[in-house]
């Protein structure tokens, strides 16, 4: 079994602390990064977290329960971590300006013994003061930076807990919140679409009764699972709403393509079997739709979805409505033969990338809105340490991760081929995407996998290019993979971009490495 760990600090300290060849310049600068990123981080994190709810107006009167969700919960407990981290980052400060003062008086003493010394002992102990001093400084900032670090880490994972379902995995009401107000503000300056579905377990309180809780629970996983892996490909973000309640936020999206994803959801509950010892249990839901119009408030979109769901409930549940400004209407069962085509032949995650690809790039005609992409490939593993085919597994889901944590919920990374993953990202240029494939390169090169043979570290190869006009899924995909191609010819662990005015066979490696805010 392959465990992931960060790589020790030491190893990633830049050079400006473990050269001390200008003591109080380093110094100076080394306090300043180790502030600036903790403090920096701190801000952003609060900031993250507290902005873009939703004030209690916005929230509709719903047939679907207002989540007496963990939220409030979490926000204490989120509160207490800050102030426990605000609290150990503020010692840390302390500490660290003592040891500054300290150094400061050896260094101001040692420069007084200059003054007096005569012949070349003299001068070489000084120099050896001088450097024993620089060393004492330097441990006691390696230490320093270490907690610095682990207070980074301590708040990015209760972060990421805070806004995900502990049940599901899915992405929690907050983030659903935090999702609609974005769209709601990036909308007043783009009017973009938008679409949303609302999903009910029909009957779930019996579900419970006759089968008990913990079957219930499995059947919240499986049909939370089923409802993220129909939406994702067509670009939408699925939650848990709270309770037996889901939500779907499609933003860019029209109703048409919500509405082929609320059919598709629905076909596949019905056809899901949910395990109980040697039986299979059956479970249905109601879905509602709605599209998002120019005039809207949260409240007025929310509210249409939500009567489409009752109307859905209404003629009899296991069905989809939506709703059109007027009333609402039943979306008939099965009507989308390509989509039954493509589920027989059940296709794979490279064609249902390229799906998305072909999809966003239609957007970019239509709307010039922006498509990076990127590609990233595990360069060939050292193989001192040897490696089973389980290993090998094991660091690609390590990887996949470690990309996926670094991408927006609306972005879509799939693995395309063996140790080879895609990365698209809606509404991005060239420059974000290389951007994020450097922050990816690195953050991976961090990773040490503990395999029973030792630990192993891997390299990555980004490739990155970005829509242009004429472009279809293939032609843009291929060429990240031949940015990738050439980086891995020029030895690896570099990120290549494919240039403008370049052909297909003319990607250049970026001149510079791109800029990357900690
Ligand atoms: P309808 O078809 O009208 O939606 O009926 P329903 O029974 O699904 O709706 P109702 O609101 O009456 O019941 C919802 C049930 O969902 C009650 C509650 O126990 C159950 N539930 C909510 N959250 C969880 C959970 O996390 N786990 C389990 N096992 N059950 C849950
Ligand atoms: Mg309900
Ligand atoms: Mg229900």
């Amino acid at each position: 079994m392959v465990a992931i760990r960060t790589i020790s600090i030491t190893a990633s300290m830049p050079p400006l602390i473990a050269n001390l060849e200008m003591p109080e310049f380093t110094l100076f600068h080394a306090i300043q990064c180790g502030l600036f990123f903790g403090i920096g981080f701190l801000a952003s994190t609060w900031l993250n977290l507290s902005g873009g709810q939703k004030s209690d107006e916005d929230i509709p009167e719903t047939t679907l329960a207002d989540e007496p969700s963990k939220t409030s919960e979490q926000d204490a407990d989120l509160a207490e971590m800050l102030h426990s981290v605000v609290e150990n980052v503020q010692s840390l400060a302390d500490g660290m300006r003592t040891d500054v003062h300290k150094h400061s008086q050896s260094v101001e003493r040692i420069n007084n013994d200059l003054s007096e010394i005569s012949g070349v002992e003299g001068v070489a102990r000084v120099i050896a003061h001088l450097i024993e001093a620089n060393r004492h400084l330097d441990t006691r900032l390696n230490v320093a930076e270490n907690r610095l670090l682990e207070q980074s880490h301590q708040l990015r994972s209760h972060r990421v807990e805070a806004r995900t379902d502990a049940l599901t995995g899915l992405p929690n009401r907050r983030v659903f919140d935090e999702g609609l107000q974005r769209l709601f503000d990036n909308r007043q300056r783009l009017q973009e679409p938008g679409s949303l579905i609302m999903i009910d377990i029909d009957h779930f309180k019996e579900f419970n009764d006759r089968y008990g809780h913990p079957v219930g629970d499995a059947c919240l996983q499986a049909v939370g699972e089923v409802i993220r892996q129909t939406v994702q490909p067509l670009g939408g973000i699925a939650v848990r709403y709270g309770g037996e309640e889901f939500a779907v936020l499609f933003p860019q999206t029209e109703i048409f393509d919500a509405k082929v994803a609320a059919q598709r959801i629905n076909y596949k509950i019905e056809k899901l079997q949910v395990k109980l010892e040697q039986t299979k249990l059956a479970v249905t839901v109601s879905l509602g739709v709605a599209e998002l119009f120019r005039d809207d408030t949260p409240k007025d979109w929310l509210g249409r979805a939500d009567r489409a769901l009752y109307d859905a409930k209404r003629r009899g549940r296991n069905r989809a409505c939506w709703h059109d400004c007027h009333g609402c209407h039943e979306i008939p069962k099965g009507a989308d033969p390509a989509w039954e085509a493509e589920e027989a032949g059940a296709s794979s995650p490279r064609q249902e990338f390229l799906r998305d690809v072909d999809r966003r790039l239609a957007m970019f005609q239509r709307k010039q809105q922006p498509l990076g992409m990127f590609v990233v490939n595990i360069d060939p593993i050292d193989q001192r340490v040897a490696i089973t085919q389980g290993d090998f597994k094991q660091i690609e889901s390590g990887v996949h991760l470690a990309i996926k944590g670094l991408l927006r919920d609306m972005d879509h990374v799939c693995k395309l081929s063996k140790m080879q993953f895609g990365a698209l990202l809606p509404g991005t240029d060239g420059t974000a995407a290389a951007l994020v494939a450097e922050r990816a390169r690195k953050t991976i090169g961090q990773l040490q996998f503990e395999t029973p043979n030792g630990v192993v570290q891997v390299t990555v190869t980004c490739g990155v290019t970005e829509a242009r006009e004429g472009d279809n899924s293939k032609g843009l995909v291929s060429r990240a993979e031949l940015c990738v191609k050439q980086g891995t010819e020029q030895g690896g662990n570099v990120i290549v971009r494919s240039q403008d005015k370049c052909d297909q066979a003319t990607a250049e490696q970026e001149s510079t490495t791109p800029v990357i805010a900690s």
